[in-house]
């Protein structure tokens, strides 16, 4: 009846209240967050699969909230998205990664590529290139040691999209797409980008083996990359027939939890830097 329905839209819109009130207070604890020093790295290895050594490393932000806890990256980084704050905090992450990388580079250690996420608004800001280059200058790591990680999506406005590509490139550094084969990005757009590599999403590499739909998608990406000249990596490696599967199509490089989740530096220090080969 009318009195019910009634209590119940109440009810309703008083858990959408709350919601919108959530967020709105996460919202205000994230502008603060980057002040107040709450974010802070984990790096996640690449592996090559042909030498078997750690070539790289992923950089993935996490927020350390005061009250809440550690905060998966899933859950802020769309605010952080919409509010505009990720130029900031994506600047903080890029600056924070190079420093690293050259910090590890300085104490002798086989020179690592450091991946950084892009997001959109960050890819679309008229300053990344002048944030790019002057974060290179300031830690004074070489271009080629830093790759950026843009989704299919940033590439839909072609003609931006490859200007902005095509900048970054000049000055050395190494561009890749992340999560390939969820988004829309087609194969015409994909023979002119001004790209290094293809990171095959985890999706497709999670049920390799016991779906063959997967095992032909991701050796038909992998086929693809190699006959572009594009490096190839396999996201979401979790057991060792996967890894198998990938050597035998030949796939570049892998990350997963099958070599480790993402760690702290001090962590990936110890585990992947000291005591391997110099
Ligand atoms: P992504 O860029 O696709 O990063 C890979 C995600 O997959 C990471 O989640 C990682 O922990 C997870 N992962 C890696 N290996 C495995 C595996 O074997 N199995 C499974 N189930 N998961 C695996 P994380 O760190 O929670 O990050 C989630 C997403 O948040 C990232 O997805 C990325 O889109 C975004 N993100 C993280 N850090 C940043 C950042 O600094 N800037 C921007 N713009 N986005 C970021
Ligand atoms: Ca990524
Ligand atoms: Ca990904
Ligand atoms: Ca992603």
């Amino acid at each position: 009846n009318a009195k019910e329905q009634g209590l119940e839209l109440n009810r309703y819109a008083h858990a959408m209240q709350m919601k919108a009130q959530e967020r709105l207070q996460l919202e205000n604890d994230l502008r603060k967050a980057l002040d107040r020093g709450q974010f802070y790295l984990m790096y996640q290895p690449q592996v090559n699969l042909a030498s078997g050594l750690v070539v790289g490393m992923e950089a993935l932000v996490r927020w350390q909230h005061p009250q809440r806890g550690s905060i998966s990256p899933a859950e802020f980084i769309p605010l952080a998205e919409e509010s505009g704050l990720i130029v900031p905090l994506g600047e903080w992450v890029l600056r924070q990664a190079c420093k690293q990388n050259k910090i590890w580079q300085e104490a002798g250690y086989r020179k690592l590529c450091v991946s950084v996420n892009l997001s959109m608004r960050q890819f679309r800001h008229s300053h990344l290139l002048d944030n790019i280059s002057g974060i290179l200058n300031e830690t004074g790591l070489e271009p080629a040691w830093l790759e950026l990680e843009i989704t299919e999506s940033m590439t839909f406005d072609k003609d931006r999209a490859f200007e902005q590509l095509r900048k970054i490139k000049e000055i050395g550094v190494h561009i890749s797409i992340d999560d390939f084969g969820t988004g829309y990005s087609s194969l015409h757009y994909l023979k002119d980008l001004p790209i290094d590599r293809l990171k095959i999403d985890r999706s497709f590499v999670n049920e390799v083996m016991e779906d063959r739909n997967n095992a032909a998608i991701v050796s038909t990406i992998t086929s693809m990359a190699h006959h572009l000249q594009l490096k190839v990596t396999a996201e979401g490696v979790e057991n060792e027939e996967q890894l198998v599967f990938l050597r035998d199509q030949h796939c570049h490089e892998a990350q997963g939890y099958f070599f480790s989740k993402p760690i702290l530096p001090s962590d990936f220090e110890t585990k992947f830097l000291r005591d391997v080969d110099k």
